[in-house]
Parts: C-alpha cells; sequence; structure tokens
C-alpha cells in the first residue's frame, strides 16, 4: 500500500496531531480519543475545547511562586494564613498538590515547572534558576525546603539548587528520605510526605 495513502478527513487528521502532542499518547491512542469524542462525546468535546482555549487566554504565571493563576498572585501566595518564612521548592503544580494534600505544609511555595535534564538539555538557565534565587532573598524567607523528586533527575536538580542557595548564605533544606529511591513526589501518599516535611535535613 502507498505510504502516502490517506482517506481520513484532514480535520481529523489535525485533530489526532493535536491530540498526539499530550505527553503519553502516541498516534493509536490519539486516533481512539478522537474518535470517542467525535463519535460519543460531542457535549465533552466542547467543553475540552473551549477549557483550553480559556485556560490559555486567562493563565498565567504567579508573581510569587510560578504557578499557574488568573490573577498576579495565586491563592496560596495570597493568603496571608501561610508561613512567609518558608518556601518550598518543587518540579510540577502536581508535586505542589501532593505537598497541599499532605496537609504538613503551611509556608509558601516555589514551581520550577520542570527539572534538570543535561539529556534534554535543560539546566538552570532554562529553568530560570535566578528567579528563585531573588525570591529565596526577599528578605522574608528564612529557609528553602528542596522538594523536587528522589529520582535522577530531581537529584541533580536539589544538587544545583543546594550549591546556589549555600552560596548566597541560605539555609536549606531538604525532605528526609522517607520515600524510595526513584520516586516521583506524585505517587508518594499523603503520610509519608508529611512525615518527609517534618523529618526534613538540613543541607546548607
Ligand atoms: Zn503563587
Amino acid at each position: 500500500m502507498d505510504k502516502n495513502y490517506r482517506f481520513e478527513p484532514e480535520l481529523l487528521v489535525d485533530l489526532i496531531n493535536s491530540l498526539k502532542r499530550l505527553p503519553g499518547i502516541g498516534v493509536r491512542s490519539a486516533r481512539r480519543i478522537a474518535y470517542h469524542l467525535l463519535q460519543h462525546d460531542l457535549k465533552g468535546a466542547s467543553l475540552l475545547s473551549n477549557s483550553l482555549i480559556k485556560a490559555v487566554e486567562s493563565l498565567r504565571n504567579c508573581k510569587g511562586c510560578n504557578g499557574f493563576t488568573e490573577y498576579d498572585l495565586c491563592y496560596i501566595c495570597s493568603n496571608q494564613l501561610r508561613d512567609k518564612k518558608l518556601l518550598c521548592i518543587v518540579e510540577t503544580p502536581t508535586d505542589q498538590n501532593s505537598l497541599e494534600s499532605s496537609h504538613g505544609y503551611k509556608g509558601l511555595y516555589y514551581i520550577l515547572m520542570g527539572r534538570v535534564s543535561p539529556l534534554e538539555g535543560i539546566g538552570p538557565k532554562e529553568l530560570n534558576f535566578h528567579l528563585v534565587l531573588d525570591r529565596a532573598k526577599d528578605g522574608v524567607v528564612e529557609e528553602v525546603i528542596i522538594a523536587t523528586s528522589f529520582t535522577a533527575e530531581g537529584e541533580t536538580t536539589a544538587q544545583f539548587l543546594i550549591t546556589m542557595l549555600s552560596e548566597h548564605g541560605i539555609k536549606t533544606t531538604r525532605l528526609a528520605r522517607g520515600v524510595p529511591a526513584g520516586s516521583e513526589l506524585e505517587y508518594i501518599d499523603a503520610g509519608t510526605i508529611a512525615w518527609a516535611l517534618v523529618d526534613r535535613r538540613q543541607v546548607s
């Protein structure tokens, strides 16, 4: 069969190609999702497209934590009851959710939106570490808690952060190793995270 033989409408091919951009979605899953939405869930498809458009248009990075918000400051950063002396650095908003659901942390966050990955060409510069430093040196923060994952890349990220923060004399702690090496924060249960927070160790 001719490799370029096509029978699907162009709009459907476009939809499949767009879905394929999602993490973990290959062409087979993308096609299945596209067929499902068009055949069985037109309402869901409209909801999805509307939410995507609104989110892309209205969400921006919080000035305090770099997470997503519709305003200058997110709910957590503008909450006066949070402890502004503590700044916890996480890789992703998902990791922040894990820490929040442990109910063991009342400080503020900084979300890197990624991790150091030399193989993918992502280093401190790409992750804007200078903004982390600015945030940590705001004169209010007294302790930076590094809560990157216990994976190889998470540990590398932690090392870069520890080096940078210690050069500026900032008290830095790391989550306790109550979790198995190689663990992504998002898969660790809330109780373990709460314990790892309490038992954090000073690294600089
Ligand atoms: Zn924020």
